[in-house]
C-alpha cells in the first residue's frame, strides 16, 4: 500500500468494478469525482490488524455511548473469519464487504457504533493491552462509510 498510488491500489481491490458504480451513486457529492471516490476507498482500506481487545471494560463507559469492546471484538473477529475487507481482495472487497457491513449492522447498535466516535480522547491511556482506541475508531468508521455507500449501489 505505501508504494502504491490511488490508482494502483483501486485497480488491486478491483476498482474497474467497483469505481463505476459509485460514479452512480445515490449520495450526494460523491457521484462524479473519481479522486475523491478513489481518495475515499485509500482512506477505507486500513490494514486493520487484531486489537487483541480483551473486554476488560476499563476505557467504559465511553461518553458518546460507544461501544468500544464490542466493536474491537467485532473487527477482531471479521479478520479471524476472513470477511475484513483489504485492499488485495479484488472483486471480494464487495462480498466481504457486504458481508462486513451486514453483521456490523445486525451485531451492534447504531447508537453504539464507531461513527458517534468524536475523537474526545477520553479513552486514551485506559487500555491494558496498549490499543489507541480513537484510532481504532476511526478506522472502523472509515470503512463502514464506504461500504455503506457500496451498498447504497447495491454492492
Ligand atoms: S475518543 Fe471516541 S471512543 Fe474514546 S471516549 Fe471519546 S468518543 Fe468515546
Ligand atoms: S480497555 Fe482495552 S482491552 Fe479493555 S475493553 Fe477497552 S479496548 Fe478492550
Amino acid at each position: 500500500m505505501q508504494n502504491m498510488t490511488r490508482r494502483q491500489w483501486l485497480f488491486r481491490v478491483g476498482g474497474a468494478v467497483v469505481v463505476p458504480s459509485l460514479l452512480s451513486s445515490c449520495r450526494p457529492g460523491i457521484s462524479s469525482n473519481v479522486d475523491e471516490v478513489g481518495e475515499r476507498l485509500s482512506q477505507a482500506y486500513v490494514p486493520l490488524k487484531p486489537n487483541d481487545c480483551v473486554a476488560c471494560d476499563n476505557c467504559m463507559p465511553c461518553p458518546y455511548g460507544i461501544d468500544i469492546p464490542s466493536n474491537l471484538i467485532f473487527s477482531d473477529r471479521a479478520i479471524q473469519d476472513g470477511y475484513m475487507p483489504g485492499a488485495l481482495d479484488g472483486e471480494d472487497f464487495a462480498v466481504k464487504g457486504k458481508r462486513f457491513l451486514e453483521l456490523y449492522e445486525d451485531r451492534i447498535l447504531n447508537k453504539a457504533q464507531t461513527q458517534r466516535c468524536i475523537g474526545c480522547g477520553e479513552c486514551l491511556g485506559t487500555c491494558p493491552v496498549g490499543i489507541d482506541i480513537p484510532d481504532q475508531m476511526s478506522k472502523i468508521t472509515a470503512l463502514t462509510d464506504v461500504l455503506r455507500d457500496l451498498r447504497c449501489q447495491q454492492l
